[in-house]
């Protein structure tokens, strides 16, 4: 089945305590395509600015992503975003943030993608991802990720798109923002009660936890030692998730418990390097031989 992305695609320049990385590819999207590409087709819908370096397309073709809804829109320019993480790395602050494109509305869908079944509305404006959802009305699967600032500036957006949606990816802080509940599991049972059939709470190197109307799952993060930049790992996480969904097109709840390890697997890559250096060099094959490891570790009967 494939999968349509919309969300940032970014020019980010990031300090973590291991080094910096000046003007590499980021944005929510980017992360989310290239994690879910292990598992399905997918495909982007987004825009960039005409300063968008060449040499970013490439990073796309190698992960076989289909961008004929991605537009280098004359005129405009790419969103860039400056972030640095403290030394502990669930810690991090935003020094710069320039939306350009993101702010202005979507590219059309093209014809070849209006029989998506799988959508992912990667962080970016609620509005945009509004106006994409309403592109799909019969989509099998409809996820959305989002972010404090939308929060706190785009509440309403937030709130009705949250009806009109089957499940909401987001951090922990976020959860307790969005809700004002301390308690994850207080705060998820919030948000789904605000109209999301599910939601999966993101914990950063403490793991995840989904409350699903068939049953709760709380899974570890796998163990790493390689962190070298944690940027995009809830997208990579969920596009890990997303893209085992699209592949094997069940939603049950065995399949969601898998879908979330496979995220995980993929997120525990990515953090390994800047950008989407890691993810570059991996297989899918490197993937199963983690998610294997993890799932041993997680036997417990
Ligand atoms: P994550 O670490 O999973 O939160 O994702 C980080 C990515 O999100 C970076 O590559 C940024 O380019 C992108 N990003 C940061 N701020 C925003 C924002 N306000 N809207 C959309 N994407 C953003």
């Amino acid at each position: 089945m494939s999968l349509i992305v919309t969300g940032s695609i970014g020019i980010d320049t990031v300090i973590t305590p291991e080094g910096k990385a000046d003007e590499v590819l980021g944005g929510s999207c980017t992360y989310f395509a290239a994690a879910a590409s292990y598992f399905c087709n997918v495909r982007l819908l987004a825009a960039v600015g005409e300063d968008f370096p060449d040499a970013h397309d490439a990073v796309f073709r190698h992960f076989s992503i289909d961008t004929r809804g991605l537009e280098k829109r004359k005129g405009s320019k790419t969103f860039r975003w400056t972030g640095k993480y403290l030394e502990d790395m669930n810690e991090r602050e935003t020094l710069d943030v320039q939306p350009n494109v993101l702010a202005e509305a979507l590219p059309p869908v093209p014809e070849p993608f209006r029989d998506s079944r799988y959508v992912f509305l990667a962080n970016t404006h609620p509005a945009g991802q509004m106006e994409l959802r309403q592109q799909f009305p019969d989509a099998r699967l409809v996820v959305a990720d989002t972010m404090d600032l939308w929060i706190n500036t785009a509440n309403d957006e937030l709130k009705a798109l949250l009806k009109v949606i089957d499940g909401l990816v987001l951090n922990d802080s976020e959860a307790k923002l969005l809700t004002g509940k301390t308690n994850l599991v207080a705060a998820a049972e919030a948000i789904v009660s605000m109209g999301s059939k599910f939601v999966v709470i993101k914990k950063g190197e403490h793991g995840c936890l989904l409350l699903h109307r068939e049953g709760v799952v709380a899974l570890p993060a796998y163990p790493s030692r390689e962190v070298h930049d944690p940027t995009g790992a809830g997208d990579s996480f969920a596009g890990g998730m997303m893209g085992y969904l699209a592949g094997c097109d069940d939603l049950g709840l065995d399949s969601i418990k898998k879908s979330l390890a496979y995220g995980t697997i993929v997120a525990s890559f990515n953090i390994e390097a800047f950008s989407l250096e890691r993810m570059k060099q991996i297989t899918r094959t490197d993937i199963d031989a983690r998610m294997a490891g993890f799932a041993d570790m997680l036997r417990v009967a």
